[in-house]
């Protein structure tokens, strides 16, 4: 493949690109820049990116990830929050015209407006080298605003991936596994040292993907189910039977069913969606009585 210049995934351009512009890094947004060909060559791989694919970048950087979307991808967005960052990027993705940038937040953006516009709300892909500082909040409202999304693979910090991928059973299986499970099937890829970033971060790092399964729907209500899934876990170490009651207050009643004598930790994800039926039944009784 014929690379463009500056190609960013060589650490000495990455080098050369920040001292033209006497870039100074933001700790505030978590900038941690890719400087590894062999790390970015697997994240675009494991994204299963193809050219009829449109692709949300969260936080190009200098947009070094950037250049190996537009290469693979049919059309890129690169949202970027850091207004120092705008004009560098607007150089090194100058030789592609399949990029937009857009500066703003992430976490202030429409992703319905996005997916109608550049993907005719058909499946968007995100890949992303995340700012760890907003991991969650970004993959939940990615999650929670339903958008048509068909995977998203994302740098993260090792302990979340670790978190996100955890099973039943598992001592980092929590809040996020379950809610994140629910719609997505989970895969950890691969564990990054912190020498592949400039400036290196003080953590580990690892690749994750989410693919979306392909029910469509829960099994339950959804707001229920979240929290009934944060109600337990709050207070992992008591049964259901008891984690449950600040739900169902005090009179009500619950059937014998022995998945209430278990602990949140050792339930499935479909267990808890079984759960969250019973609990609205439950609920459902006490408002007829
Ligand atoms: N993608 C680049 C790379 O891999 O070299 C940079 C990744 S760096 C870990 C995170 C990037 O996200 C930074 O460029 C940072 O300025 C940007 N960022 C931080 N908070 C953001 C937000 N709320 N919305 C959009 N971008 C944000």
């Amino acid at each position: 493949m014929e690379k463009v210049k500056p190609w960013l995934g060589e650490p000495q351009n990455t080098i050369a690109v920040l001292q033209k512009y006497g870039f100074v890094f933001q700790k505030k947004y978590g900038q941690n820049f890719l400087i590894d060909t062999h790390v970015l060559e697997r994240i675009i791989e494991a994204s299963e990116i193809t050219k009829d694919d449109f692709v949300l970048e969260i936080g190009p950087g200098i947009g070094t990830m950037t250049q190996y979307l537009c290469e693979a991808a049919r059309q890129v967005l690169a949202v970027e929050i850091d207004n120092n960052l705008i004009p560098i990027l607007q150089e090194t993705l100058s030789p592609y015209d399949n990029v937009e940038i857009l500066h703003g937040d992430i976490l202030k953006q429409d992703i319905h407006e996005i997916a109608e516009k550049y993907n005719d709300k058909k499946p968007i892909k995100v890949v992303a080298n995340l700012p760890y500082y907003i991991t969650t909040p970004i993959i939940m409202g990615l999650l929670e605003s339903h958008v048509p999304l068909a995977n998203i693979t994302v740098m993260v910090q090792k302990e979340v991936a670790e978190r996100i991928a955890a099973g039943p059973g598992s001592k980092t299986y929590g809040i996020l596994s379950v809610l994140i499970q629910a719609w997505y099937r989970v895969e950890y890829l691969f564990t990054v040292s912190e020498h592949v970033f400039n400036p290196p971060p003080k953590v580990k790092s690892a690749v994750i993907r989410m693919t979306r399964n392909d029910t469509q729907q829960l099994g339950c209500d959804e707001k229920l189910f979240k929290q009934v899934v944060k109600t337990t876990f709050n207070q992992r170490r008591k049964t259901l039977r008891n984690s449950i009651k600040p739900i169902l207050g005090k009179e009500c009643p619950l059937t014998e069913d022995p998945l209430f004598n278990k602990r949140p930790e050792q339930l499935s994800v479909q267990e808890f969606i079984e759960l969250t039926n019973q609990v609205e039944t439950a609920l459902k009784e006490t408002i007829e009585k």
